[in-house]
C-alpha cells in the first residue's frame, strides 16, 4: 500500500528544465494518481485523463504545418512518455511537409530523429529521469525479417513521424513495442543532446556501408556532401577506404575533407568520370553512395563503378526519373552490383549511438538550434540548404 513514506517522487523530475518541472508537478499532484515501480521504489504520475495542453508543431494537411496545444501523451502499459530535448530536422521531414508520403497521415506531428529525458514510465526498463535515444521504426519482432536482424524490413513496421506522432513536440509518447524491440538507447553521459540527435542519420549511413562491405582496400565515391554524404564519408574513413567526395557548393569543399575526403571533386567544373579514372588507375570507384534524392540517376553511376564495384541505393529516386543507361550486361561481364539501404535496424542505432559518444567526434559539424515555435523557419532553411543540420530543441 502506498504511504506518505514510500511515495518518493523520482529525482529524475529534478533534472527537468524549471519550467517544465513547475508545469508537470503542480497539476499532477492535483489530479493524477500515483504509479509505484515496485523494483525501483520510484512513484511515477499517471493521469487517465490527459488535461494539461503541451505545444506541438502539428502537420495539418500537406503543406501546413502550424504551433499548436494538443492533448499531453499518456504512457501506455509497458511504454512511457519523454520530454524531448532535440529533434533533428531532416531532408525527410521537409518532403512529408512539402508532398506528404505514403505511409503519412494528418494530422501529425513530425519528427523521428528523437532524444530526450523519461518523465513518464510504465515499464521496469526505463525510469523518470533517464537520458534516451529513439529508433523510429516500430516492429513487430516475430516476421523473418525481424527474427534475422533486419527490422528495418519488418512486415508490421510502423514508423514514430510517419505513423505514430514524433518529436517536434514538447513531449512524445514511446509505445510499448519499442520498448520491447529494444528502440530505446540510453544516452552516454558524454553525449550531448543535439549531437546524439545524429544517431538515427549515422545508423543509415552504417548500414549502407554494411550493404556494401566497405573494406581498407575500397575506393569510395560519395556523391552530395550533406549531412548524409559527409556521415557516409565519415565512416568510410572509419573502415579505412579511400573517400572521394563529388560536390557542387564550393562552401562544403572544407567540410568534406574534414569528414574524411581524400579528394573532393567539383562535378560543376570538373569532368567526374576523367577525375574518378584518374583517381583509380583507370578502374573506377570500389563503391558509390549517392547521397542525395536523385543522385543516382544525374550522375553515370555507372561508368564510375569499378569492375566488381558496389552502387548502394541509398536515397530514393524522385517517381519519374530512374537510373538511365543500366547496361545490364556489366552487371554479368563485369560483376557489378547494385545494393538498397533504406533507414536503419535497431541494432544500427545502438552501434551509432556509441560511435558517437567514443569514437567519431564530428565536430566540424555545425548544428542550429531552432525553436520548435520557429519549426517552419527550420524547415524552410533545410529545403534551401542555409546550414548544413538544423535542430528543434526544447
Ligand atoms: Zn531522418
Ligand atoms: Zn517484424
Amino acid at each position: 500500500m502506498l504511504s506518505a513514506n514510500n511515495l518518493k517522487v523520482d529525482s529524475g523530475l529534478e533534472k527537468l528544465p524549471c519550467k517544465m518541472g513547475i508545469f508537470f508537478l503542480i497539476p499532477i499532484f492535483m489530479i493524477h494518481s500515483p504509479i509505484l515501480n515496485y523494483k525501483t521504489g520510484i512513484v511515477v504520475m499517471k493521469s487517465s485523463i490527459p488535461v494539461i495542453h503541451m505545444k506541438a508543431a502539428v502537420l495539418v494537411s500537406v503543406g501546413k504545418i502550424a504551433i499548436k496545444n494538443v492533448d499531453d501523451p499518456v504512457a501506455d502499459p509497458g511504454g512511457l512518455v519523454i520530454g524531448v530535448k532535440a529533434c533533428g530536422i531532416c531532408s525527410t521531414d521537409v518532403k512529408m511537409w512539402r508532398k506528404g508520403q505514403r505511409d503519412l497521415r494528418c494530422p501529425r506531428i513530425l519528427g523521428h530523429e528523437v532524444v530526450g529525458v523519461v518523465i513518464e514510465s510504465r515499464t521496469d526498463a526505463f525510469s523518470a529521469g533517464d537520458r534516451v535515444q529513439i529508433f523510429p521504426g516500430v516492429v513487430c519482432g516475430e516476421c523473418r525479417n525481424c527474427r534475422t536482424g533486419r527490422d528495418n524490413l519488418c512486415s508490421k513496421i510502423k514508423i514514430i513521424g510517419f505513423s505514430y506522432d514524433g518529436g517536434f513536440a514538447e513531449m512524445m509518447k514511446v509505445p510499448p513495442e519499442s520498448v520491447r524491440m529494444a528502440g530505446l538507447n540510453r544516452i552516454p553521459s558524454t553525449l550531448g543532446y543535439e549531437k546524439a540527435t545524429l544517431t538515427e542519420p549515422l545508423a543509415c549511413c552504417l548500414n549502407c556501408a554494411e550493404k556494401l562491405g566497405i573494406s581498407p582496400d575500397d575506393t569510395v565515391l560519395i556523391l552530395g556532401a550533406g549531412t548524409m554524404g559527409l556521415l557516409n564519408a565519415s565512416i568510410a574513413k572509419l573502415r579505412g577506404a579511400r573517400v572521394l567526395v563529388a560536390e557542387v557548393m564550393r562552401e562544403r569543399t572544407e567540410l568534406a575533407k574534414k569528414a574524411g575526403a581524400d579528394r573532393v571533386i567539383d562535378p560543376g567544373s570538373e569532368d567526374l568520370v576523367e577525375v574518378v579514372h584518374e583517381e583509380t588507375d583507370g578502374r573506377g570507384a570500389d563503391a558509390i553512395i549517392p547521397a542525395f534524392g536523385g543522385a543516382a540517376a544525374l550522375y553515370p553511376v555507372f561508368d564510375l563503378l569499378a569492375k566488381g564495384g558496389r552502387l548502394c541505393l541509398f536515397s530514393g529516386l524522385p517517381d519519374s526519373e530512374s537510373i538511365k543507361n543500366i547496361d545490364l550486361n556489366s552487371i554479368h561481364y563485369e560483376e557489378k552490383m547494385l545494393v538498397g539501404a533504406y533507414g536503419c535496424t535497431s541494432s544500427h542505432n545502438r552501434m551509432a549511438i556509441n560511435l558517437l559518444a567514443k569514437d567519431l567526434s564530428l565536430d566540424w559539424l555545425t548544428v542550429r538550434a531552432v525553436r520548435l515555435d520557429d519549426i517552419e523557419e527550420g524547415l524552410r532553411s533545410a529545403e534551401e540548404k542555409k546550414q548544413l543540420r538544423a535542430v528543434v530543441t526544447n
